[in-house]
């Protein structure tokens, strides 16, 4: 099946992508570990030559990225982070790149501590603020980059606005959706040129492997960047292909549970006396709560909370919970609980970017939610 069409996103998740194997039969995409394929003659082979090229495995994958994003055109890479600079490999010293002002750390990171020195420029602005965005344009900028929800405020920009803000001014827009998943939002569809995904968060959707990838439409961007990709090496392991491929099979039931018990947790907080603020997408408190229900077929899995007791009290917490783990990264079936200031975020440690030191993240998984809230209520009686 490969035209995702007239199928609903449940259907397009388990099938997109995976043709049976044509040697076997093996309904399974199977784990082509192996760095080269035999060719018959110099130059002759079955489309395969070697795997940093391509892989069947991750030939499948990529087609299920796509399928997903609703895009024509995927690539896999090791990681996030491997994705993010593989889109910004097509930008060009004295280009100027504006990019939101609450991102993930390690994109702060790859563009303030190390692109910056290759004759890049970066600014960043509240991407959230589209007046914001206008006034910081400049004539050499040629991307746009944003998350939404933004990692760790769960900040929302309108994708559409942007995407017309971009391509008024003859700049790319791309949107890191890790945190949505395809799921919940279309980038694309909105308008944007680049969808970008830690497909170690909730497409792997199971904490047991690291991949990144980009989906687009544009056919000779996509040659570009697979030409880079090839050039570079950045590429995922037919293993971890095959693993993050597995758990695409259960993205729709799983985003389904996180919004179901993230929704609860999220109230739960927002009702206890210790805690003095929650930022969830879903509540009708967050100020882009129109947005969201716009934008976002559900309000996801992230919630961050700020306590009365501030740093203390977080970092309290932070050690208190039992079913919560205290650990980095996000989107697994499992729940998580971090401080991004010192964790995730500690790059942006010391720059405009800087985070709450107080600030709560919780990745909310997939248990029952009667017990995470029980484990919540037993770590605030404790802070
Ligand atoms: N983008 C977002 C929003 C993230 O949260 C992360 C990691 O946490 C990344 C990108 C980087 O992904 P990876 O850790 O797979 O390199």
């Amino acid at each position: 099946m490969t035209t995702e069409k007239d199928y609903h996103f449940e259907t397009i998740a388990v099938h997109a992508g995976v043709e049976h194997d044509p040697t076997t039969g093996a309904v399974m995409t199977p784990i082509y570990q192996t760095s080269t394929f035999a060719q018959t003659d110099v130059g002759e082979h079955k489309g395969y030559d070697y795997s940093r090229s391509d892989n069947p495995t991750r030939t499948a994958l990529q087609n299920a990225l796509a399928g997903l994003e609703g895009g024509k055109h995927a690539l896999a890479y090791a990681s996030g982070m491997a994705a993010i600079d593989g889109v910004l490999r097509l930008v060009r010293p004295g280009d100027h790149v504006l990019c939101g002002n609450d991102v993930y750390g390690g994109t702060f990171r790859l563009f303030d501590k190390v692109l910056s020195h290759y004759g890049i420029e970066f600014d960043f602005a509240n991407t959230a603020d589209s007046g914001a965005i206008q006034s910081e344009l400049k004539p050499n900028t040629k991307l746009i980059w944003l998350e939404t929800p933004t990692n760790p405020m769960l900040r929302l920009t309108d994708i559409e606005a942007v995407a017309q803000i971009a391509h008024d001014h003859g700049a790319w827009l791309a949107v890191d959706n890790t945190f949505a998943s395809p799921i919940l939002q279309s980038p694309l569809s909105l308008g944007a040129d680049f969808v970008i995904h830690s497909t170690t968060k909730y497409i792997g959707g199971h904490s047991d492997t690291v991949g990144g990838a980009v989906i687009l439409n544009d056919t000779a961007v996509y040659e570009q960047l697979k030409f880079l990709q090839n050039a570079a090496g950045a590429v995922p392991g037919p293993m971890d292909n095959f693993l993050t491929l597995r758990g695409i099979k259960t993205l729709a039931i799983r985003m389904a549970q996180h919004c179901r018990n993230a929704t609860q947790v999220a109230q739960f907080l927002a009702d206890h006396p210790a805690v003095a603020e929650v930022i969830y997408p879903g509540l009708d408190s967050h100020p882009q709560y129109e947005l969201a229900q716009r934008q976002m077929a559900g309000p996801g899995g992230m919630i961050s909370f700020i306590l009365h007791g501030g740093e203390t009290a977080a970092r309290k917490i932070a050690n208190e919970t039992q079913l919560f783990t205290l650990a980095e990264s996000l989107g697994g079936v499992e729940s998580l609980i971090e401080l991004p200031a010192p964790m995730t975020h500690a790059s942006v440690a010391d720059s405009p970017l800087a985070v709450d030191p107080g600030l709560v993240r919780l990745s909310v998984g997939i248990e029952n939610a009667a017990d995470l809230i029980n484990d919540l209520k037993q770590a605030l009686l404790k802070i």
